[in-house]
């Protein structure tokens, strides 16, 4: 059984897409254009303009004139406000066709996508709306010692920091677009967006809606491409302030060299090796919770709880409970309704991640559930619990981006902080148990942006998410990002 697609979903990808530049619908500058296929057939499920450099420094060009001259620059925040709600309501008319589009590009179940990864992405455009009239600067009050007697008046401003490139991964698309988008648009910025390759389709579908809400021509750009030619000519561009990036530590690092130019400003949300801890008096809930925190989204969770450490004392039942999980997952399509798990992204990540499955097995890990392919056609890859590993193996230390979890044992609360903190990435945690002060006195112990007590995966527009480490830099979401998107002035009169 499959879901009957949406006629605005058949249309979509019936002809080819091309680069939303200044307002305009437009193909690429050299004519070129991309295939994305549909994961769980490998076969072409459209057809993209690709843009390189010469398209995103055509989308700078009018990203800068937007927020320079256009009438972006002028509006009071309120207006801007309502038109950034108007797009976290315009993305709930239309949940379905949404999901649908991001099923068939990505692989994830369509009502995954229906039930968290659209309705987030139009609540962070809701959450964000509320800020664009609450941006404050402040009054102070100054000393100046070596000035004695005078008397000044002082105050900050925070005004928005200008052109924002947003490059962002193919594992959430349309929510990463929005991650992105929603705090620029809120601050009064104007954003070049590209896409990963991979996913190029909800992005588009977005800059329609975003241009049915009332944003200037300009302010919003989409120019889907590929990394090496257009990511790299957005994060090198002298004439963008910001980038905003998501996606693998590698190429983050190359995101700092390309900005190093003219010292754009940066935030980085990047790879994880997140720890998931199982104690002794933790509920029987925890089993499922372990599970979900790894094979949620195929694995391809930046915060995914792939490094499961069990109190010596459960051991066992955990982490056979975990396999047990992962035997009885459903593989399939991501429009059969009956699917609980799609195939991994691309041809790319399937390779990545059975090559991990070989190392890990060539290194002494025994698979207790999965282990390999699934199927014959698509990038199908089973559940994975891989157990007798050692802390130094490849495939404890490296992100694999895969439904693919390391099951650990531990004794002791000192043992597990320095056991949890052994990687260079410092992005999410689980704990779970039923001693509540032992799990703030762990939380506060474990180096990472995000601490799940007896729940994982929880995400909110109003909490801050970012990493610590070679996690990255800075944070999104919540409003501590809107500090990533201002600069602040301090302005000051001698009275
Ligand atoms: P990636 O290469 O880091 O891609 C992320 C984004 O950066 C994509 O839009 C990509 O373009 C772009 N990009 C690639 N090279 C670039 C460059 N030199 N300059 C500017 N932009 C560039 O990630 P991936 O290849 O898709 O996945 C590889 C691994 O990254 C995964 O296995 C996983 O470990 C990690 N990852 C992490 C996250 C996360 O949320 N933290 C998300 C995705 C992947 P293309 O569209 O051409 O790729
Ligand atoms: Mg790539």
């Amino acid at each position: 059984m499959t879901v009957t697609l949406d006629r605005n979903v058949e249309a979509f990808i019936g002809s080819p897409r091309q680069l939303f530049i200044n307002g305009q619908w437009v193909n690429a500058a050299s004519g070129k254009t991309f295939e994305t296929p549909n994961p769980a057939t490998g076969e072409t499920l459209a057809r993209v303009a690709e843009g390189d450099a010469e398209d995103i420094n055509r989308a700078v060009r009018a990203a800068r004139a937007a927020f320079d001259s256009g009438p972006w620059s002028r509006m009071t925040p309120s207006e801007r406000g309502r038109i950034v709600w108007k797009i976290g309501d315009l993305i709930l008319e239309h949940v379905d066709e949404l999901a649908q589009l991001e099923s068939l590009d990505n692989g994830k179940p369509f009502l995954v996508a229906q039930a968290a990864d659209v309705p987030l992405a139009a609540d962070l455009f809701h959450y964000m709306a509320g800020w664009a009239t609450k941006i404050e600067g402040n009054t102070i009050d100054i000393s100046v010692p070596y000035m004695p007697g005078a008397n000044f008046h002082s105050y900050t401003l925070r005004e928005p920091i200008g052109v924002v490139g947003q490059i962002i991964p193919w594992n959430f698309p349309l929510l990463m677009a929005a991650w992105k988008l929603g705090p620029a648009l809120t601050t009064g910025c104007t954003v070049v967006l590209k896409p990963a390759e991979q996913t190029p389709l909800t992005a588009l579908r977005l800059a329609e809606l975003i241009a049915e809400a009332g944003v200037p021509d300009g302010v919003v750009n989409v120019v889907p491409g590929f990394g090496e030619t257009a990511g790299a000519a957005l994060a090198s561009n002298d004439d963008v302030d910001k980038v905003a990036f998501t996606g693998s530590t590698e190429v983050g690092k190359l995101i700092v060299q390309a900005a190093a130019g003219n010292l754009k400003k940066l935030t980085l949300e990047l790879g994880g090796k997140s720890p998931n801890i199982v104690f002794d008096d933790a509920e029987s809930s925890a089993v499922e919770g372990a599970a979900n925190a790894i094979f949620f989204n195929h694995g391809q969770c930046c915060v995914a709880g792939s490094r499961l450490f069990v109190h010596e004392s459960r051991y066992d039942e955990v982490v056979d409970g975990v396999a047990e999980i992962a035997k009885s997952i459903k593989l399939g399509s991501g429009l059969d309704p009956a699917t609980q798990m799609g195939p991994l992204v691309s041809d790319e990540q399937f390779r990545r991640v059975t090559g991990f499955l070989e190392s890990g097995r060539a290194d002494g890990a025994t698979a207790l559930a999965g282990g390999g392919r699934f199927g014959d056609r698509g990038y199908f890859v089973e559940p994975t619990v891989l157990t007798n590993t050692r802390p130094d193996m490849k495939v404890v230390r490296e992100e694999i981006f895969g439904p693919v979890v390391v099951a650990e044992s531990f004794s002791s609360l000192d043992e597990i902080a320095a056991q949890a903190n052994d990687t260079t990435y410092g992005l999410g945690a689980g704990i779970w148990t039923r001693d509540i002060s032992k799990a703030h006195a762990l939380a506060k112990k474990i180096r990472a942006g995000t601490i799940w007590i007896n729940c994982y995966n929880v995400f909110d527009a109003s909490l801050p998410f970012g990493g610590y480490k070679q996690s990255g830099w800075g944070r999104e979401m919540g409003h501590e990002v809107l500090n990533n998107y201002t600069e602040v002035k301090a302005v000051t009169t001698l009275l």
